[in-house]
């Protein structure tokens, strides 16, 4: 039976796919290449182009393929822009939850591991982040994926349909071969910028905001590793396979960096100046974001490999040296 990884073909999603390869898993997916690339998904997976809104298409994949589980990364996740077209998230995330369900369900489909995001807890009331702690999003980002956790609660109620929501805090990092990494057009996360500038694709780098109530005034986040997290997935999958409840998971590293603490940690990696000026706030930001994530380590037996900021690092730089236009080299791939 095949795992459908809908959103393979993004960042985080192809390192799942290539980890479930890597495990012996049947691997179909489906993504409409709005912002992954072809060339990202491992070539042992199926891949089917297409919308996860759009119905029709969606059933005749489920139809097609022999499905156990599924996995969703397929969303929208650009917080700035998510406060300037609120409607597009809830469209794109919150709409194709909808329909996935509404699938899964006249399949008898009944297990899916979910991306969800430390967005949805908005600004924190205590550090570090528990699983049973509000969440209060300050975006629409955060917002449409709470809705989408809320959706899978209730059809779990009505239909027993399983799942496990994986609430990541910052990812970062690539495949170590350098094979597979982020390439995102435009680029908004903190790393792979950074590593623009150290690259001289950019002449420097803006920090948001430096008067939050932070050691350094910069904003504080967690930083996960791309192949640990996709390996959580698996070990989600496997819970479900073993007939647990539905229930939700932190994934961070519960160590907080600052944003001036990540470019001084470049800086050493790459040997780079790495220019550097203070900007004003970016709206929808709390200030730090870090995860209590002992629940993935005792429950679902998450072992991270990357616990330095630095070899995190290591990998993307390596990535980005290795394909310095990302997946646009890769002829005849988007
Ligand atoms: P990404 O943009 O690289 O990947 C998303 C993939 O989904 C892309 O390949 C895109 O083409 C596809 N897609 C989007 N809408 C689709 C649709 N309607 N139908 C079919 N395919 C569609 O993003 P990513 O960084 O890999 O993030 C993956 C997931 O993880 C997202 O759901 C995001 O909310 C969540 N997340 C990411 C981070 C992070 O730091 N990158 C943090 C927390 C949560
Ligand atoms: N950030 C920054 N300059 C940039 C991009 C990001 O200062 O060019 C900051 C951003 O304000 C946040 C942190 O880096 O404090 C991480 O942002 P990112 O978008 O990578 O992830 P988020 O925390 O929003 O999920």
């Amino acid at each position: 039976m095949a795992i459908l990884v809908l959103g393979g073909a993004g960042y985080i999603g192809s390192h799942t796919v290539d980890r479930l390869i890597a495990n012996g898993y049947d691997v179909a997916v489906v993504d409409n290449l709005v912002t992954g690339h072809k060339a990202a998904i491992n070539p042992k997976a199926r891949f089917y182009e297409g919308d996860v809104r759009d119905k029709k298409f969606l059933n005749d994949v489920f139809d097609k393929e022999d499905i156990e589980g599924v996995i969703h990364f397929a969303a929208f996740s650009v917080v700035p822009e998510s406060m300037k077209k609120p409607l597009k998230y809830f469209d794109n995330n919150t709409g194709g939850m909808i329909s996935l369900l509404e699938v899964m369900n006249a399949h008898n489909v009944k297990k899916i591991v979910f991306s969800s995001t430390a967005a949805t807890y908005g600004e924190p009331k205590q550090i570090p982040i528990k699983e049973t702690d509000p969440q209060v999003p300050t975006n629409p980002y955060g917002e449409s994926k709470l809705a989408m956790e809320k959706i899978m609660h209730w059809s779990d109620v009505a239909y027993g349909i399983k799942f496990v929501a994986l609430r990541y805090f910052n990812v970062a990092g690539a495949k170590p071969d350098g094979s597979i990494g982020e390439d995102h057009h435009p680029e908004t996360h903190l790393v792979p910028i950074i590593l623009q500038v150290a690259a001289g694709e950019r002449d420097e780098l803006t920090i948001f905001g430096d008067d939050y109530d932070t050691p350094d005034g910069t904003n504080v986040r967690d930083y996960v590793h791309v192949m640990d997290l996709a390996d959580a997935h698996i070990l989600a999958l496997k819970y479900l396979q073993a007939g647990h409840d539905s229930d939700a998971f932190n994934l961070g590293s519960s160590t907080g960096f600052s944003n001036k603490q990540m470019l001084d940690a470049a800086r050493d990696v790459t040997g780079k100046p790495i220019p550097a000026k203070m900007g004003p706030r970016r709206a929808g930001d709390p200030s730090t974001l870090i995860a209590a994530s002992d629940k993935a380590r005792k429950v679902l037996g998450w072992k991270p490999q990357f616990d330095d900021v630095h070899e995190i690092i290591k990998t993307a730089w390596n990535w980005k040296e290795k394909h310095p236009k990302g997946y646009d080299d890769q002829k005849g791939n988007k």
